[in-house]
């Protein structure tokens, strides 16, 4: 029996998750997403495995599903114009290659840990019992986890351009000089691992030091981290891009440079790490530093005379 509600005592007998919804249906303090999972939890009516698929099964349909638009836009001739590198579309067997290894670590890498979240959320204190927190609480917390991912992102990304560390991990993801969608998590093993630390581990050690947090948040964040981190890698720069009204978003803008020009560009979601240690990648970004570099070299010139 699921532990996601407290009392099951009015609940009729559920052989169908049908069944099941109808049982949560009835309990008025209750919205629709909290019914479903309500519904889901005591369906499965074993929590560890409940959350082990529901995770697996998340990240694969997100992911993917995100990804697709992208790959239909490439395939549309008429969207090239907003395409940042246009003369470098994927080729369908970049992409296929792509597909089976982003595939392929997910079966064999990711697959394998999911199934141990569960116990470790009970140890730490994630609950996922309905009815959810509020979504003040939820809004807050996706919007630490941004900042403090992009700030974990920046440094060991920054790292991973370090000699024997690109050399052995972070030369793979960076096959594609012009990424596309699927290209997100095309990453050795050991740089899935890192990086994946400030996405599920923040959350962790969040929950370690405040004691408050959802698993329902969690799933919501690892979605909202992962359309992230596929339209960066979208290769497409629209009129309506999100950092054209929020000028900190980083955005495909943002990430295409890094992969395009190599240096400099190394945070996830927000342009504020490469602003303020002048990091920034691209010829515009090279011609600042250097106007900057002149500047300082004039009135020291001008201090000396
Ligand atoms: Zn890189
Ligand atoms: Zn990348």
């Amino acid at each position: 029996m699921s532990s996601v509600y407290h009392d099951y005592s009015n609940f009729s007998n559920v052989t169908t998750f049908i069944d099941s919804f109808n049982n949560f249906n009835q309990l008025p303090n209750l919205n629709f997403i909290e019914k479903v999972w309500g519904a889901y939890y005591y369906y499965m009516a074993n929590d560890l495995f409940a959350t082990g698929l529901l995770f697996f099964l998340t990240h694969e349909i997100f992911y993917f599903g995100r990804c697709l638009p992208w790959a239909i836009i490439d395939r549309v001739p008429y969207f090239n114009r907003w395409k940042i590198q246009d003369e470098k579309l994927p080729s369908n067997k970049e992409q296929w290659e792509c597909l089976k290894s982003v595939l392929t670590s997910h079966f064999l890498v990711e697959a394998f840990p999911i199934w141990f979240f569960h116990p470790l959320c009970q140890k730490i204190g994630i609950t996922f019992q309905v009815p959810f927190p509020s979504i003040k609480e939820m809004l807050i917390q996706w919007a630490v986890f941004f900042v403090l991912e992009d700030a974990w992102h920046y440094w060991l990304h920054r790292g991973l351009h370090y000699g024997v560390f690109y050399k052995y991990i972070h030369k793979q993801h960076h096959r594609y000089a012009a990424p596309f969608g699927l290209a997100a998590e095309y990453a050795h093993p050991v740089e899935v691992a890192l990086l994946g630390m400030g996405t599920v581990g923040i959350p962790i050690v969040w929950c370690i030091i405040t004691k408050q947090l959802h698993l329902f948040t969690v799933c919501v964040w690892i979605v909202l981290r992962l359309f992230q981190a596929v339209d960066a890698h979208s290769g497409y720069e629209f009129p309506w891009s999100l950092h054209h009204f929020l000028p900190f978003w980083a955005g495909a803008d943002h990430h295409d440079e890094h992969h395009h020009y190599f240096i400099g560009g190394y945070s996830s979601s927000f342009r504020w790490w490469d602003y303020f240690l002048d990091t920034e990648a691209g010829p515009k970004a090279k011609k600042n530093r250097e106007a900057k570099n002149n500047t300082q070299a004039e009135k020291v010139q001008k201090k000396n005379n």
